[in-house]
């Protein structure tokens, strides 16, 4: 049954109740965007009756598709108990050992409700245990919406930010090992972190080298810099995330999205010195609280997400990802596209661009809709576990079709 366009319904003063009709900036592509109506597994059904290959899985949360029924149970168990409490509750616990259980370098974990707050949080333990203010961040990269994470972002996202906060960050160009190291010498007491997220989605969806990485370590551990890698996304990519993939160790790992099961989720992990700075038992600790954090129904559905994440299942995401990029690569090279990305993260980019005009992206999230594939409106595609090897080929299939189409509408 169609349903009535919710734009049209209006406040009594004449205005969409949403600004701009959306609750999510990030939503935004261009165009009315259809509404999802359900979702089940890898497929989601919209308001226009279009059935979709979900392949944003709500920005990469759903590691495991819509609905699964697992995760329902778990998360409905722990509602029916009431939806949160004003003490701690158990289910904490069983996530922090399953998270941690994949980190074993790192100690202890305080959950957030966000990614955003995760970061947000992590920088200030920095600052606090390192007594410094300055942080160094990747240009271009995205580590949500708190003001400190807004400055890579450029001009656009610094509108309504300090200059305070702005002159605070460094962003260093994506794999310039002498600019990160000129930029720490220069004045290495005045940087508390260094933060990285070695699968920059903004930046392009390029991996930061293992050269660049190594550095950072090496440079945070000689100058007293705490080195923070953002897992908010990437976590997905190896069984001890990806910074265990380039056996590396960042003293504060920063993670959400999958780890909550689709329920609102944040967590920063970290070496036990430096969480000692959110220990409430400690005089002077930075008060950390959250009336949501660390609530029941995110913990429940999280712990399940996670044990379903098993060594075998991120294994075989991440060989479907590298298939259907080759499949992808193949058919739009000529055309003067490439595909990016790692392991289940995959996107499509015109072939060396570093920044994609929103106009393309959109022009390919909306190629990517009409031929039933549903991505990120920045064209970020994520596999989710009830995919198999023949869905993937179909998310590749819509994909490599969805390319040549906007590859021949305009010069890239
Ligand atoms: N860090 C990174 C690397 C992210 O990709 C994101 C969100 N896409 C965030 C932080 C912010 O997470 P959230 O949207 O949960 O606030």
């Amino acid at each position: 049954n169609p349903v009535e366009d919710p734009h049209l319904r209006r406040g009594p003063r004449g205005f969409p109740l949403l600004p701009g009709g959306y609750g999510r900036s990030t939503y935004y592509t261009g165009a009315p965007s259809p509404y999802a109506i359900k979702g089940e597994g890898y497929r989601v059904w919209d308001d226009r009756g279009r059935e979709l290959i979900d392949a944003n899985n709500n920005f990469t949360s759903l590691i495991h598709g819509n609905a699964h029924p697992d995760i329902t149970e778990a998360a409905t168990k722990a509602l029916s108990s009431g939806a949160s409490w004003g003490i701690p509750n158990l289910y904490e616990w069983e996530l922090a050992e399953l998270l941690l259980g994949r980190l074993p370098e790192l100690d202890q974990v305080r959950f957030a409700n966000s990614g955003t707050e995760a970061v947000m949080s992590a920088i200030r333990i920095a600052r606090a245990s390192t007594g410094r203010e300055k942080v160094i961040v990747t240009k271009g990269g995205y580590h949500g919406t708190s003001e400190v994470a807004l400055v890579p972002g450029g001009p656009s996202y610094q509108r309504g930010v300090t200059r305070g906060v702005i002159d605070d960050v460094t962003a260093v160009p994506l794999n310039d090992v002498e600019f990160l190291r000129q930029a720490v010498e220069s004045a290495p007491d005045a940087y508390a972190a260094i933060i990285l997220d070695l699968l920059p989605n903004r930046a392009g969806l390029l991996t930061i080298n293992q050269e660049f990485v190594r550095t950072a370590r090496e440079l945070a551990t000689r100058y007293g810099l705490v080195l923070i890698i953002d897992e908010v996304i990437s976590l997905r990519l190896g069984y001890n995330g990806f910074s265990g993939e380039y056996g590396v160790t960042p003293d504060l790992l920063t993670t959400g999205k999958l780890i909550g099961g689709g329920f609102p989720v944040g967590a920063v992990c970290g070496k036990a010195g430096l969480m000692a700075e959110v220990d409430p038992s400690r005089p002077g600790s930075l008060p950390h609280g959250g009336t949501f954090s660390g609530n029941p129904v995110s913990m429940a559905a999280g712990a399940v997400a996670l044990r379903l994440y098993t060594q075998d299942e991120v294994k075989r995401l991440n060989q479907l990802g590298d298939t259907a990029r080759e499949t992808v690569n193949s058919r739009v090279a000529d055309a003067g596209w490439e595909i990016r990305g790692r392991g289940s993260l995959l996107r499509a980019v015109p072939a060396g661009a570093e920044k994609v005009d929103e106009h393309t992206q959109h022009s390919l999230w909306w190629a990517s809709y009409e031929r039933g594939l549903l991505g990120s409106p920045a064209n970020l595609l994520s596999l989710s576990t009830p995919m198999d090897e023949k869905v993937v080929a179909d998310i590749a299939d819509r994909l490599a079709d969805a390319v040549l189409a906007v590859a021949s509408q305009a010069p890239a």
